[in-house]
């Protein structure tokens, strides 16, 4: 008999998204009304920049000779882009991260799920809500989740995060030992600041917890001081690993790349007491889970740090900010309450008129012909909330801001 994991049986069915997805199939295959324009998109519209293309390019032609051919590659990522990243993203910007804490994978998804090999599965979670959903199903998945009573689970902590906290939550009453925190924020657009952030390091030191830090959009952040890495917070390097992508910096969300860094600093410890450095935990589990990202997408992502690389970088992602911002201003002109779209490829707004996350995107589609993400699918606060981005391009946003304007 083939027994399988039983907790997928746990996990939460999203039907709300389901359902969306069939809705918009719905409306473009009827064809009645205004063409539809994707205000609810995750993806990044490319094209991908074409520093990273070309070096991809001369990569796929240079495996293709035998002097240039490459097997597999290390396991933790090629010398050039970790030396590139401990540089560029760190050591220039005053943090001390060495090549040897950064590891190269395929995409932040993946090192997100996978982190749970090495983590026991006592450990308790805390997620703020509404929450990016694949932090609450990868620990559904490893089974830290407990038992789903009125959409939560009760091993899991649910930090309200909301207009009222500043989209900042209090920290949890009792300890947790695994805190996700996403800033800039998918699916809120809200950005921590220094203080905020300190408050979390301070309280994963005294309760010896770990974060882990989602910063797949720190290439959106503009306002001066505020983190782009959460190592900016003295003592962070003891706690927090730290999750970055070339998927919304470079356009990478096809080509795949990503990486983690865990610093020495941070220490597990077996169920007999002994110690053991995540780092080279980490290190132990990527040597027989993985083979390491492909030559030619780690050449692409070393290209985003060349002069070119670094222009075309800014050039994408202020296209996108600028969509966001003026996502933005047309709610906030229409009186509703908004955050994102400054520092941040997303915008997250509540009407002031009571219609639910539900009615809300039913009334965007059906009046606008734009499609929104309904909140309440990001959890329980999310209701009354939608979510749009500034991932398409510059036209297809202005014509859905002017159709908005009229029913917002
Ligand atoms: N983390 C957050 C907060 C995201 O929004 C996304 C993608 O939308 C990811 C991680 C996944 O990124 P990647 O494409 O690197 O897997």
């Amino acid at each position: 008999m083939i027994r399988v994991n039983d907790n997928f049986q746990e996990l939460p069915a999203v039907y709300l998204f389901t359902q969306i997805s069939r809705i918009l199939a719905q409306y473009k295959e009827k064809n009645e009304g205004l063409p539809l324009i994707r205000m609810d998109i995750g993806d990044i519209s490319g094209p991908i920049p074409s520093s990273a293309a070309h070096a991809m390019k001369e990569a796929v032609e240079e495996l293709a000779t035998k002097e240039g051919f490459k097997g597999y590659g290390p396991e933790q990522g090629y010398q050039f882009l970790r030396d590139l990243i401990a540089v560029k993203d760190y050591q220039q910007r005053g943090i001390e991260i060495d090549p040897t804490e950064i590891f190269i994978g395929d995409g932040a998804k993946c090192d997100l799920g996978n982190l749970g090999d090495i983590l026991s599965k006592e450990c308790k979670v805390a997620v703020m809500d509404p929450t990016y959903p694949a932090y609450i199903d990868d620990n559904v998945i490893d089974g830290r989740e407990g038992k789903l009573k009125d959409g939560k689970y009760n091993r899991i902590t649910y930090l309200k995060s909301n207009f009222e906290n500043n989209f900042s939550p209090d920290l949890p009453t009792d300890v947790v030992d695994m805190i996700y925190i996403c800033s800039p924020n998918n699916p809120t657009g809200a950005v921590m600041n220094y203080t905020e952030l300190k408050k979390w390091v301070d309280y994963a030191r005294k309760h010896k917890s770990l974060i882990i830090f989602d910063s797949a959009y720190e290439a959106y952040v503009r306002t001066p001081h505020i983190p782009r890495s959460i190592y900016e917070i003295p003592g962070a390097k003891e706690v927090a690993i730290e999750i970055r992508s070339f998927s919304k910096t470079g356009g990478f969300t096809g080509v795949r790349c990503g990486y983690t860094v865990i610093p020495k600093e941070i220490v597990g410890y077996y169920q007999d007491g002994q110690p053991v450095t995540l780092n080279a935990l980490w290190s132990r589990r990527q040597t027989t889970k993985f083979n390491g990202a492909s030559y030619i997408s780690q050449k692409g992502a070393a290209a985003l740090y060349s002069e070119k690389g670094v222009k075309e970088v800014r050039e994408m992602t202020d296209r996108i900010l600028s969509n966001a911002t003026n996502l933005r201003n047309l709610f906030e002109k229409a009186g509703w309450k908004v955050t994102g779209g400054i520092d941040s490829p997303y915008v997250w707004a509540k009407n002031p008129y009571g219609w639910s996350s539900r009615e809300t995107f039913d009334k965007l589609l059906s009046e606008c012909g734009v499609s929104t993400t309904p909140g309440a699918g990001f959890g329980e606060e999310g209701e009354g909330y939608i979510r749009l981005t500034g991932f398409n391009s510059k036209e297809n946003t202005d014509a859905a801001i002017k159709r908005m304007e009229k029913v917002v």
